[in-house]
């Protein structure tokens, strides 16, 4: 599929999340996007947000029809998001693949119990709750 082929199957599938698109057909629009966005931003602040809003469902529909083409669910492109949403959470639950303890210096704190305690607890070990001595 060429460029303008690209944009028009995008748009005139414009919520269509069935069916499949080719890497092609993803790729041109997503580097339309791009380029468009860069144009009209840099013409107008207020024209380029009112853009980036006309093509936030055809981006995801197209998302979405891409994955189908991969055999997988159309869900797979919250991926990101959902990393994005893990990445910001302050505490991390202790697990066999981390200690609980992310200061800089490498030298946790530890509970009464023995728990390792994020440098960022304030009074309480996130883990059993027992008191935390200053
Ligand atoms: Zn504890």
């Amino acid at each position: 599929m060429d460029f303008p082929t690209s944009i028009k199957t995008c748009f005139s599938k414009y919520v269509d999340f069935k069916g499949v698109a080719s890497r092609s057909e993803y790729w041109y629009f997503a580097l339309f996007n791009a380029l468009a966005s860069i144009l009209i931003s840099t013409l107008s602040q207020s024209l380029g947000s009112l853009f980036s809003i006309g093509v936030l469902l055809p981006s995801i529909a197209v998302g979405v029809r891409r994955m189908h083409d991969r055999n997988l669910s159309g869900w797979w492109i919250l991926l990101p998001v959902f990393n994005l949403v893990q990445s910001c959470m302050t505490t991390v639950p202790t697990s066999r693949w981390s200690s609980g303890t992310f200061s800089a210096s490498g030298q946790g704190r530890t509970c009464p119990n023995g728990h390792p305690v994020p440098d960022h607890s304030d009074n309480y070990c996130p883990s059993c709750g027992a008191p935390l001595s200053q």
